[in-house]
């Protein structure tokens, strides 16, 4: 499967600099299962999709954090998903145990930012990530980057681009010195 959609939410995700190199993700919920970015790909040249069943049975080449996408799908009726690796979200998740924005949008958008740990590709950062995501849309797995989920990838691209915004936020009003690691 192929979809201009990733393509076009790609494009933005790297224009924003919410990427660095290939890394991230996105996937799309559909009837039986989801649709994933391949492993290694380029957000902006995504090429062909993998399909994940609800069976837990990922298509060979499927991107390696399917895992978290399998459980928010498993336990929130979300439609689309997006990992990304913003750098000031990434330096504030050593900081926050939970991330509170202070500006407008973010206090609307997203009140209350979950932090978590786990190592990628790893069953242990896909159950915290998606426990996170029952009660927010977008959560930071710590040092390492975002999940947001929403109702399509736009929805997912905007939250993501929220949280970083926040972080940056409270990065030049001086949030991310002095805390503990
Ligand atoms: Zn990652």
């Amino acid at each position: 499967m192929q979809n201009n959609e990733f393509e076009k939410i790609g494009k933005r995700l790297l224009q924003e600099r919410l990427l660095g190199g290939n890394f991230g993700n996105m996937s799309i919920r559909s009837e039986t299962g989801f649709y994933i970015t391949k492993s290694g790909s380029f957000m902006d040249e995504p090429g062909d999709l993998k399909y994940v069943s609800m069976d837990k049975i990922p298509e060979e080449g499927a991107s390696s954090e399917w895992r978290v996408h399998f459980d928010i799908y498993n336990k929130t009726n979300k439609k689309a998903i997006i990992h990304a690796h913003p750098v000031f979200s990434v330096a504030a998740s050593f900081c926050y145990h939970e991330i509170i924005p202070e500006d407008s949008e973010g206090k609307m958008l997203c009140p209350v930012i979950p932090v978590v740990t786990g190592e990628p590709g790893t069953d242990d950062l896909a159950w915290n990530i998606s426990e996170a995501l029952k009660k927010s849309s977008v959560a930071i797995a710590k040092g390492h980057g975002t999940f947001a989920a929403g109702k399509d990838l736009t929805e997912a691209y905007l939250l993501t681009s929220i949280a970083e915004y926040c972080c940056k936020i409270i990065y030049l009003r001086g949030g991310l010195g002095g805390l503990s690691p």
